[in-house]
């Protein structure tokens, strides 16, 4: 599919590696890996294999750095990533599954009656990391994957709609206005409600998730609804939590004067696609709460109407105003000692992805990095593309893979020739230069000045390697030079790269 000098682009490449190639090396591997080390290392020879091609870069160049500049995770890393997330899939499977009356956890194995499997038992006892990781479920109910609420089936005329759509420009001016005048609407129900994850009071770095709902008529407050999730749940948690308290004061109001319209508004448009899904999604478990909660709204109230709508997170809002304080409020107030955690899979999701980019980060800090690559990774890998990658996206793929050459200091170079293949000369062919070293290329070769002045001195006027390769405009300018000067592009006589 390509070479060092034509072919896809790094982003390209990556995304075929793990859309194609990593399923196909990590295929159903939370069965089969425990941590055999023999196993793993076949992994690792396949993905470097990857990674130095992705990159373009010779197979010389130490791999460690080359993952954390292409942005790929290293092997082991990744399968503990995907057994934590497959044995959250295990909490989605019914009850009355033969598969989960078979394994340890919540809901096994309960059931009698286990039906004859058509495969052998294993010969000697089989422990899978899959297996080991079912006590650790997360401890709230079990997805339902069958439920529908009766409301939600009438199409003619729904009585609950929900619209997820952000306005920009003037469509939200003139939103914003129709907002204040439901607020005013005396035979209306207006309730905003609004999660937010925030440290406030400065003294920790505990980030509580607050959920805050507060209901509006007439220009005046009705109630409010603030409850603190803990420091485990997600933001994500957070505005669905908030929208279960919403259906909450809905009912509330209903039951003191009935009214027949109320709007539900939230500034998270993915918290409003959510609420209403019932399939297994990770909120679903706020999901069911609030489809109860209006089922049982729908068969007393039966001329109630519910729209939930998106609106702006702008304080002028008299509504997100309240939110904000009432959130300000709760996040200074200490957490409450019967605070009940919850375990979410968003949050076991959201934990098992920093805890891998945790072990990443500590082999960074272990790392000796005093060799030139680390000019270009000088912060830990933080799962995203370090600045010299970013810089370079968009460049001719023999210009890309040449820059990672050079801040690999693995390039067809005298400096590198001098190591790895003493019979070829080692000067500098355009002006003699013994060796020819990365630094020469870029900041002293006389051949090169014209177009050094052009490109690089404005952005590093000392020309110094570490600004060049560790920022965006740097690797930009360098890219924007190696497409000019083509200095150490891969020679033509050269058929395969050394090394
Ligand atoms: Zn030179």
């Amino acid at each position: 599919m390509g070479n060092s000098v034509r072919s896809l682009s790094w982003a390209n490449w990556r995304i075929v590696y793990n859309a194609v190639i990593l399923p196909i090396l990590t295929y159903a591997a939370p069965v089969w890996f425990s941590g055999q080390a023999g196993l793993l290392r076949q992994l690792c020879t396949a993905q470097n294999a990857a990674v130095w091609h992705i990159a373009g870069a010779f197979s010389t160049t130490p791999i460690n750095p080359l993952h954390q500049l292409m942005g790929i995770m290293p092997i082991d890393l990744r399968l503990q990533l995907l057994i934590k997330n497959a044995s959250l899939r295990l909490y989605r499977i019914p009850t009355s599954s033969q598969l989960a009356a078979r394994v340890p956890g919540p809901w096994g194995p309960h059931i009698r009656g286990l039906i004859p499997l058509p495969i052998l038992p294993p010969r000697r006892p089989y422990h899978s990391s899959l297996l080991s990781l079912t006590a650790n479920l997360p401890n709230t109910p079990h997805i339902d994957l069958l439920a529908a609420p009766p409301w939600n089936l009438d199409f003619a005329h729904p009585c609950f709609v929900a619209n997820h759509r952000i306005r920009h420009n003037d469509d939200r001016k003139i939103w914003a206005n129709a907002i204040k005048d439901l607020t005013g609407k005396p035979d209306h129900l207006t309730i905003f409600a609004q999660g937010s994850k925030a440290n406030h009071n400065c003294d920790d770095n505990q980030m509580p998730a607050t959920c805050i709902a507060v209901s509006f008529s007439n220009h005046t407050e009705i109630e409010h609804s603030s409850r603190t999730l803990g420091t485990s749940a997600t933001a994500f948690d957070a505005d669905l939590r908030s929208l279960v308290s919403a259906a909450h004061l809905a009912q509330n109001h209903l039951n003191r004067s009935p009214t027949k319209q109320i709007t539900i508004l939230s500034p998270s448009p993915l918290a409003i696609q959510a609420i209403s899904n019932l399939r297994p999604h990770a909120g679903q478990f706020h999901s069911r709460e609030f489809c109860s909660t209006l089922t049982q709204i729908f068969s007393v109230f039966r001329n109630a109407k519910v729209h939930l709508d998106w609106c702006p997170s702008r304080p002028k809002l008299v509504g997100i105003k309240r939110c904000i304080k009432l959130a300000l409020n709760n996040a200074a107030n200490p957490l409450p000692p019967n605070l009940h955690e919850p375990h979410t899979i968003a949050f076991q999701k959201a934990t098992a992805k920093e805890l891998a980019l945790a072990a990443w980060q500590a082999r960074w800090h272990n790392a000796d990095r005093h060799s030139q690559v680390y000019l270009a990774l000088p912060n830990p890998p933080a799962g995203k593309l370090p600045p010299a990658i970013q810089g370079a996206m968009g460049g001719s793929r023999h210009a890309c893979t040449t820059l990672v050459r050079f801040i690999a200091g693995h390039a067809f170079i005298g400096e590198y020739y001098a190591r790895f293949h003493p019979r070829k000369p080692t000067g500098c062919p355009e002006c003699g230069t013994d060796p020819q070293t990365v630094a020469h290329v870029i900041c002293h070769c006389p051949r090169f000045a014209r177009a050094r002045a052009a490109h690089l001195i404005l952005i590093a006027p000392d020309l110094s390697l570490s600004t060049l390769f560790s920022s965006k405009e740097g690797s930009k300018a360098l890219l924007e030079f190696l497409e000019v000067t083509k200095a150490c592009f891969k020679p033509l006589e050269e058929p395969p790269d050394p090394g």
